[in-house]
């Protein structure tokens, strides 16, 4: 008898979701306005709260991430102000697509995909030009780099400046202190760690960022209409209520296990990753540091268009990684590890590429990958 066909989902998002979150999904469908829905939106919003290390309001948005960061570009910016957008890679430079939208004045600081940005040269432009805000991605999940948005966050606040970051692939995979790092606003959506499905976008927003409001006319995504309706656990508009039971016990599993042990979890998935695909003798394109613990960027051998490998992985194994977007295209493949997944997940991952590559005439070290993953994952702590 044929078995039934098993599924992996290895990609940076939408990730793998746990059974008693998807069990959750599948409850009865409850009124809004009820007493049913209202303790599990209360404790919802709380556990955000929680999870961006936050005490201002986290709103909540029926939206992918990116309505969740419309929403704050519509709430902060007006026409003609100037900001300072900083990108090294795909969603960086959506931010500057979007603010320039809408009208700002947006000085780019923009790296090549691939490079991290540095603190020093948001010092050097906030110098040169001020900013009304200062838009960063925390994890640029198209290359796998992640940024020290507490330095760059440091540098804005010295010079006036509001942080917006996004943290659509970071939040609750590697450490995101809103309140201590003083970020003005922390954008994140449901179906990347917080091990959701896609749906609900998040924005955590300071008290600074409130009284900063611009004068672009907004409605759906009005922070202050969102705000006051929460507080009065009196959602503004018919929120997604299964998906909201949903992050409600996604969120519980997460500060079950701990935020700091989620974080240390990632830190070794990050490093197996890495090791598993060095063992191989592939090289990597996301930086080989523990920073970068969302998702693993590797660079096709010469001559295979990572779309094959993909294809491959896929059809025979029924594996779904991420291809590179943009000019890497074809070029590097990614292995997400945020969210639901543990060290095996990640051996079986490099196992499924290893196999494909050898089939396709690649040159590398058979049999080595798994075991320098495991070792990576298992010998390592984490200071
Ligand atoms: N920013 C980052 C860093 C992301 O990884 C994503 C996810 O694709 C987005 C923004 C966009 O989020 P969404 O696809 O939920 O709109």
């Amino acid at each position: 008898m044929a078995v039934v066909e098993r599924r992996y989902l290895f990609t940076p998002g939408p990730t793998p979701v746990p059974a008693e979150v998807l069990a959750a999904m599948g409850a009865p469908v409850v009124h809004h306005r009820s007493p049913d829905f209202r303790p599990v939106y209360e404790r919802c919003l709380a556990r955000l709260r929680e999870v961006c290390r936050t005490q201002s309001d986290v709103l909540l948005f029926t939206a992918s991430g990116t309505g969740a960061f419309e929403s704050a570009v519509v709430n902060l910016v007006t026409p003609g102000d100037p900001h300072l957008v900083v990108s090294a890679g795909s969603f960086g430079e959506r931010w500057a697509s979007m603010t320039k939208a809408y009208g700002a004045d947006v000085d780019h600081l923009r790296y090549a995909w691939g490079e991290t940005p540095d603190a020093g040269d948001v010092v050097a432009r906030l110098g040169e030009r001020e900013a009304k805000a200062v838009w960063i991605v925390h994890s640029e999940t198209s290359t796998g780099v992640v940024a020290d948005v507490q330095a760059i966050a440091a540098a804005a606040k010295e010079a006036g400046a509001l942080v917006v970051v996004d943290a659509v692939s970071s939040l609750g995979a590697v450490p995101c202190e809103t309140d201590a790092w003083g970020l003005d606003v922390v954008v994140s959506g449901s179906q990347k760690a917080l091990m959701t499905p896609p749906g609900l976008g998040v924005a955590a927003v300071s008290d600074g960022a409130m009284e900063h409001r611009g004068s672009t006319p907004r409605f759906y995504f009005d922070w202050e209409r969102t705000r006051k309706a929460q507080r009065a656990l009196d959602a503004p508009f018919t929120p997604p209520v299964s998906l909201v039971s949903a992050l409600d016990v996604a969120l519980g599993l997460l500060l079950d296990e701990g935020l700091e042990a989620a974080f240390e979890r990632h830190v070794r998935l990050g490093r197996a990753a890495r090791a598993g695909a060095k063992a191989m003798g592939l090289e990597l394109f996301s930086p080989d540091e523990d920073r970068s613990a969302v998702v693993t960027a590797i660079r096709a051998p010469e001559g295979i268009d990572s779309g094959v490998i993909l294809t491959a992985v896929r059809s025979r194994f029924g594996m779904t990684l991420a291809n590179g977007q943009g000019d890497l295209k074809g070029k590097i493949f990614r292995i997400g590890h945020i969210g639901w997944f543990d060290v095996f997940d990640v051996t079986t991952a490099l196992a499924a590429v290893e196999l494909v590559l050898a089939e396709l005439g690649a040159d590398i070290e058979r049999g080595v990958a798994v075991t320098a993953a495991l070792e990576a994952y298992e010998h390592s702590s984490v200071a």
